[in-house]
């Protein structure tokens, strides 16, 4: 009898993500972008995660892991304990689009699980200031007169700048010649500097530049303007019609997380989305916050598919090299 008490006992104590989910988070949680600080995905996590520390009561550290199109930080994720201390901060480039370009090594649907949806940003077209054109078919026109290929700075082959490059060049005919960087920060900086030509950059990231005037936009990827920046025309506006493009954005962690490790974690994000001074946050940035349908795990894992259904045909199609 004392020997069956003691068995009980050790399996009671013994170490296991199942087990321990009970008491989660118990411990500091990583959060893993995929791009460089100061960027758009950076900053989207770090005001999450300020949030989210709130519900969850333990410190959530930004790691930024970059590299080939954010296919390395994923990874990283992909390998780590399924406990729900690693958490990918993903979007439709990373989750989506890499599974059409890299040898990745690992799946995207059955190697993670999906958390939760987090907000969508339209892009915008902005050029450095030294292009004489000042709306978008002057623009156009110049791109199109070039001798050689304008360059368009992204965040690595696979990024959302980088998709969003394609869907352009599919859509104008203009061929463009993509400088990679580790995210679209470092891009911005370039582009301020005047080293490359044009980005097809996330609103969030270029709007202070924007409205600093170092840099010049011509127009929003959506059929809507931003709130946050009224003056932009949409492309449908701006005579691009129909070149509607926002990238979404979502949290994932390994495959296997005890359910009630992603429960939680979907709870923190949720409950950190309908705060007000969050949300007043996303909206200054031209983020969108998801309905609230669109926000439990199910929701994010058919969304993903779908993506994949839609975009990895002419990813495919464009052959993408790898820089
Ligand atoms: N999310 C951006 C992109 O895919 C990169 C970044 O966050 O720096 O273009």
């Amino acid at each position: 009898m004392r020997r069956m008490i003691l068995a009980v006992l050790l399996a009671l104590l013994a170490p296991g993500g199942h087990a321990k989910a009970d008491n989660f988070p118990s411990r500091q949680i990583t959060m893993i972008v995929p791009f460089s600080a100061g960027g758009p995905t950076d900053a989207m996590a770090r005001i999450l995660a300020e949030r989210m520390r709130t519900t969850l009561g333990q410190n959530i550290l930004i790691e930024n892991v970059t590299g080939a199109g954010g296919s390395l930080g994923v990874g990283r994720v992909v390998r780590s304990p399924p406990d729900g201390y690693t958490i990918n901060v993903g979007h439709l480039g990373t989750n989506v689009a890499n599974g059409a370009i890299y040898n990745l090594g690992y799946d995207l649907v059955t190697d993670l699980e999906p958390v939760v949806m987090l907000p969508s940003n339209p892009m915008v077209i902005v050029s450095k200031n030294a292009i004489p054109a000042k709306t978008l078919p002057e623009l156009l026109a110049w791109l199109r007169a070039k001798p050689t290929p304008p360059t368009a700075g992204t965040a690595g082959a696979g990024s959302g700048s980088h998709i969003a490059g394609l869907y352009f060049e599919k859509v104008t005919g203009i061929k463009l010649q993509y400088v990679p960087y580790r995210g679209t920060a470092p891009a911005l900086t370039d582009l301020v500097a005047g080293q490359i030509d044009i980005i097809i950059d996330q609103t969030s990231n270029s709007i202070s530049q924007i409205r600093a005037g170092t840099i010049r936009a011509y127009a929003v990827t959506d059929d809507k303007r931003v709130e946050s920046a009224q003056d932009i025309p949409t492309t449908d506006e701006a005579g691009l019609k129909g070149f509607h493009m926002t990238l979404w954005s979502g949290l994932w962690v390994p495959k296997d997380t005890p359910k009630d490790a992603v429960a939680k974690l979907n709870a923190a994000a949720v409950e950190a989305m309908n705060d007000p001074v969050v949300r007043q946050k996303f909206e200054r940035l031209g983020l969108e916050i998801p309905r609230k349908d669109q926000l439990t795990p199910e929701a994010l894992g058919a969304w993903q598919k779908s993506e994949i259904a839609k975009w990895w045909p002419m990813i495919k199609a464009a052959n993408v090299k790898i820089e």
